[in-house]
């Protein structure tokens, strides 16, 4: 009997296949007091060895730039993080404990530290040090790394959770998608999966599975059918099929221009955070860089990055874009996402609080390394920089401000650099969209950061999974808020992009051209499809379409009304 189940799409993609059982669990370890705490520690030396070589080998394997790679960067610095390994070490030699048994402690305190702090980037480090740990406990054990031993068909992939370093060591051509109990959008298995173009669902309820049971899903609707019937087979055949045949010719055509039926031109650039994103962006037909989220140079390091390094990061970026505008946003941090070596004090209500603009105002410092990296970079290629969770006019003339004092201490320091740079900023806040008609004299362009201000329209948490339906950007009240962003930048001759999750929405592409939006940044592996999405419609009609979405009751509404197109 088929049995239908709801979890959450994580990544595109039908998936059809025999169920593949995968865990992860590992032997009870029961803690020993050594007599050579020593020989303990050997072994732990030892055990990080063979993990170390093992990362090593598997970052080479995805290529340097790959998120795959990223991830395992920042695996490889945990083996080298003394509150990790060190501890470890530490509580080996302290208290005469085995060293399978202090790796699983400090693997488990580590982690729950993290999680108590239940916010989803470090629940997600949280899964990089268990992951890390784990490797660490087998090394000890001296048991295989590798666990997928006994999978010789491609299946679909079922576990609880997967490790990062367990997708990455899938054997090739053995994963037909993946589908776990756990997990959230944002999770490792999420971005491993679009990266690897493979459909995965994650948070299903699943019931006990046998191996070898007929799975399929939909990664793009969540729904997983378990035994599902010939017919359910047979449709979901007939969309891969569509589906695989729609990519080939969206990549076939990547390169070329996306222009409307009535010869509108619409940029699709793309959204990186890393400067090695920039060769793969352009390798799938990104018109230039839309938004380059600064705070991931920040990340998996100790230390704020300096002035130099930020400096190498730009030019790399802005010389592989030549003569292809590239917009930088300035260090986003706060809310959800934190920076080690940035402290911000406890807040109540974080994504209230010190975030984006207000706190790199508030850091003046931080704030002007960056700026002066930036222009210092600006002349390798076409510059644009951008302020993050702009609310209004105060906060767009004082980021105007740091960028003359920037431009001043470079002049005093005799530095040269780029007075040749576009300024824009997010439109991220509701009240910087009803008043962009007054910021739009101040600015080249705006830039809608649909995520933020879906939820700061709708006052729903983006990271609460619990409201996560209630935060859908095409509600009347967003739309109405691009429309305003739109016109008030048409009216001063400022270009106005969407670079939220929405622009790589196949589904927004009508009404955003319609209300007037003339650049959509995605996310890169979505170039291709949002590019011919565009080429598929005219402006005419999309601005039609538009009209009546602005009049609609609700989110349900417009997305019927564009359903069709
Ligand atoms: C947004 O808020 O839509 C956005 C693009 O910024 P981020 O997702 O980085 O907050
Ligand atoms: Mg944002």
């Amino acid at each position: 009997m088929m049995q239908e189940r709801k979890g959450i799409g994580a990544s595109p993609g039908i998936a059809i296949g025999p169920v593949y059982l995968h865990s992860s669990t590992l032997p009870d370890i029961v803690p020993r007091r050594v007599e050579r705490p020593d020989e303990e520690v050997e072994s732990l030396t030892r055990a990080e060895t063979v993990v170390r070589e093992r990362l090593e080998g598997l970052q080479a394997l995805h290529g340097e730039g790959s998120e795959e790679a990223e991830v395992i960067g920042a695996h490889l610095l945990l083996l080298e993080d003394p509150e990790f390994t060190g501890e470890i070490r530490s509580l080996i030699q302290g208290e005469s404990l085995c060293a399978e048994a202090a790796t699983v402690r400090v693997t488990e305190e580590s982690a729950g530290m993290l999680e108590a702090l239940e916010d989803e980037y470090l629940a997600a480090r949280a899964a990089d040090v268990r992951d890390v740990g784990t490797q660490l406990l087998r090394a000890v054990l001296r048991l295989p790394l590798d666990t997928w031993d006994n999978l010789s068909a491609p299946s679909v992939l079922v576990a609880s959770d997967f490790f990062p370093s367990e997708t990455a060591t899938i054997p090739p051509g053995m994963a037909l998608g993946l589908c776990t109990e756990e997990g959230s959008p944002t999770s490792h298995i999420a971005v491993f999966a679009r990266g690897m173009g493979l459909p995965a669902v994650v948070g299903v309820d699943l019931p006990p599975l046998e191996p070898g049971t007929l799975l399929a899903f939909d990664g793009e609707t969540g729904t997983v059918y378990i035994d599902p019937s010939p017919e359910v087979v047979d449709r979901l055949r007939g969309q891969q099929e569509e589906q695989r045949r729609s990519r080939e010719g969206a990549a076939e055509r990547a390169h070329e221009p996306a222009v409307t039926l009535d010869g509108v031109r619409i940029e699709v650039a793309a959204n990186i955070g890393a400067e090695e994103d920039a060769v793969r962006a352009v390798e799938l037909g990104a018109e230039g860089v839309g938004l380059f989220r600064t705070e991931f140079l920040f990340l998996d390091r100790t230390r704020p990055i300096s002035e130099e390094e930020q400096y190498e990061a730009y030019r790399t970026v802005l010389e592989t874009f030549g003569d292809q505008l590239v917009v930088v946003r300035t260090l986003d941090v706060g809310g959800d996402k934190q920076v080690p070596g940035i402290e911000i004090g406890e807040e109540l209500n974080p994504f209230l609080g010190l975030r984006g603009i207000r706190l790199t105002l508030a850091r003046p410092e931080m704030m002007q390394a960056q700026l002066r990296a930036l222009l210092r970079a600006g002349s390798a290629g076409r510059l644009a920089i951008m302020a993050p969770m702009v609310a209004g006019r105060a906060e767009l003339m004082a980021f105007r401000a740091a960028l003359e004092e920037a431009e001043r201490s470079l002049v005093a320091d005799g530095l040269s650099f780029s007075t040749d740079y576009q300024v824009g900023i997010m439109i991220e806040v509701p009240s910087a969209a009803l008043v962009a008609s007054r910021l739009a004299p101040h600015i080249d362009f705006f830039s809608i950061g649909t995520n933020d201000l879906t939820q700061y329209t709708l006052a729903v948490d983006r990271t609460n999974r619990e409201v996560a339906d209630l935060a859908d950007p095409f509600d009347p009240g967003v739309l109405r808020l691009i429309a305003e962003t739109a016109s008030a930048g048409k009216a001063h001759q400022s270009w106005v992009g969407v670079c939220g999750a929405m622009a790589g929405d196949p589904l927004a592409v009508p009404v955003l051209i319609g209300l007037g939006v003339t650049e959509l940044s995605v996310a890169i592996p979505a170039v291709p499809a949002i590019k011919d999405k565009v080429r598929s419609l005219s402006l005419e009609e999309c601005r039609r379409v538009a009209a009546r979405c602005l009049e609609a009751a609700d989110a349900r509404e417009a997305r019927e009304l564009l359903s069709g197109m």
